[in-house]
């Protein structure tokens, strides 16, 4: 039978995962993290009322088919060691480090009430992420110091917990790799004059998305109360010459107008700012937004690109921007201010990458051609460039479509 390697469980891999086996295919899929779903795992669904076509569940539900697929063999917490290529494909050695919890965990969560460490040293898996089964954090866990504490072990009702477990070391005989490292989401804070990291009620659209996720309502983080003006502000990161990312991060206007409808669901009466440069909703006609943002009272769309964030009266924020007419500086107090981040490549330079042959362009995206694909290499997702999730998994068919048929030939 033919295999495939897959490297990266975010959207891209498991839609290339499910897709190669749905065409007969073995899967080993990697992920270095200890659960599957990418950046996907830590976003809300933004349907509470109706469904807005965000496509997280997408990627959450293919997730949860490729655990219970026979097919596919999935390596969490491992990453690909060394990679040879041979007449018959490549031969792969993959790290696989112990997560002390095994498959019987049925996620009760019984360990985490009884572990004594401050902050806890044993975890659910993060966000959405599957399969849903705990994991201990060895360097904060005290099983490993010197009072070889058991209380987890003692308390679990399945016998889960495995502190012999150890580094393995696998290694697998493939016919093609599919190569899906995806992003890193810009770091927030890189934009100072905005107020992120000092500031406690600047957030960026990862916190909010995370907080939405585990509580299905926005707080803010200094109080804990639900904001009441909130600005959201768009092209943090992307398409800054200071920070070396020119390019447009495509999927933030999208996910952002969509974020905003959800806030508005969670609190009708929540007021809303929103700051844009260009509005790219991609495939879905803008006007549409614009005419939801139209019919509400609470909600401004405002095209100007804010001058700064700084502390307002009695724990607001204040937000300087350039009026839309360019004449004058318009001052607003706000409760919570979002900051829609764009993205980085992941690991499109890495060594890992290098070995295989593949190589970065000058912003560090994943080059692909036919003569790699002639190798058995095949990239797809976000690694590639800016995409969203439902342009993820399009081409990541179409990628395990051509590794299927360039490994059997
Ligand atoms: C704040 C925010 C909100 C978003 N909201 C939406 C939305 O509502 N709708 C939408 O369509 N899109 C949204 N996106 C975009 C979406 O996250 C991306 O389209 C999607 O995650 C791309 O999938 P990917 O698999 O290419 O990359 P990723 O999601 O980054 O997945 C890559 C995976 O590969 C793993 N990996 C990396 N390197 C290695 C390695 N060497 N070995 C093993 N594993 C490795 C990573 O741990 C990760 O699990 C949002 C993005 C952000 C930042
Ligand atoms: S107590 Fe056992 S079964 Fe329950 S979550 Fe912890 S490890 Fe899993
Ligand atoms: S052994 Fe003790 S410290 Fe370690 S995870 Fe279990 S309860 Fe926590
Ligand atoms: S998608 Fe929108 S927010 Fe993101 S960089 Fe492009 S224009 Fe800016």
């Amino acid at each position: 039978m033919t295999e495939v390697l897959v490297i990266g469980g975010g959207p891209a891999g498991l839609t290339a995962a499910k897709s190669l086996v749905d065409r007969g295919a073995g899967v080993v899929l990697v992920e270095k993290k200890v659960s599957l779903g990418g950046m996907a795992r830590e976003l809300t669904c933004k349907g509470l009322v109706e469904c807005r076509n965000c496509g997280v569940c997408f990627a959450i539900d293919r997730a949860g088919e490729i655990v219970r697929e026979p097919l596919a063999e999935i390596m969490l917490l491992s990453e690909v060691a060394a990679v040879q290529k041979d007449d018959s494909g490549y031969s792969v050695r993959i790290k696989n480090s112990p997560r002390y919890v095994t498959d019987d965990c049925i996620g009760c969560g019984k360990c985490v009430e009884v572990c004594p460490v401050e902050g806890k040293a044993v975890f659910p898996p993060t966000g959405s992420g599957q399969p849903r089964t705990y994991w201990i954090d060895r360097s904060r866990c005290l099983h490993f110091r010197k009072t070889r504490c058991e209380k987890c072990a003692l308390v679990c009702p399945t016998k889960a917990v495995d502190f012999e477990d150890r580094v393995r070391n696998v290694t697998r005989k493939v016919s093609a790799v599919v190569f899906a490292t995806g992003m890193e989401p810009i770091d927030a804070c890189e934009m100072t004059r905005l107020g992120c990291g000092t500031l406690k009620d600047v957030i960026s659209s990862v916190d909010a998305e995370r907080i939405l996720n585990q509580r299905g309502r926005l707080v803010r983080p200094s109080d804990g109360k639900p904001p009441k003006k909130i600005a959201v502000m768009q092209c943090i990161g992307s398409r800054s010459v200071k920070l070396g990312v020119e390019y447009c991060s495509k999927f933030c206007c999208k996910y952002a107008t969509k974020l905003s409808q959800l806030l508005l669901d969670t609190d009708p009466e929540v007021n809303l700012d929103f700051y844009f440069m260009d509005l790219r909703t991609l495939y879905e006609p803008q006007d549409e937004f614009k005419q939801w943002a139209k019919d509400r009272k609470t909600v401004r769309l405002l095209r100007t690109m804010p001058a700064s964030v700084s502390p307002g009266k009695e724990g607001r924020l204040l937000v300087r921007a350039v009026s839309e007419t360019d004449l004058d500086i318009t001052e607003t107090e706000y409760d919570l201010v979002i900051l829609s981040v764009g993205m980085k490549p992941a690991g499109a330079a890495s060594e890992l990458a290098k070995s295989l042959g593949i190589s970065a362009d000058e912003m560090g995206f994943a080059k692909g051609s036919e003569e790699l694909e002639s190798r058995g290499v095949f990239i797809c997702g976000a690694v590639i460039e800016p995409m969203d999730i439902e342009e993820t998994a399009v081409r990541a068919i179409a990628a395990a479509s051509r590794a299927s048929k360039g490994a059997s030939a």
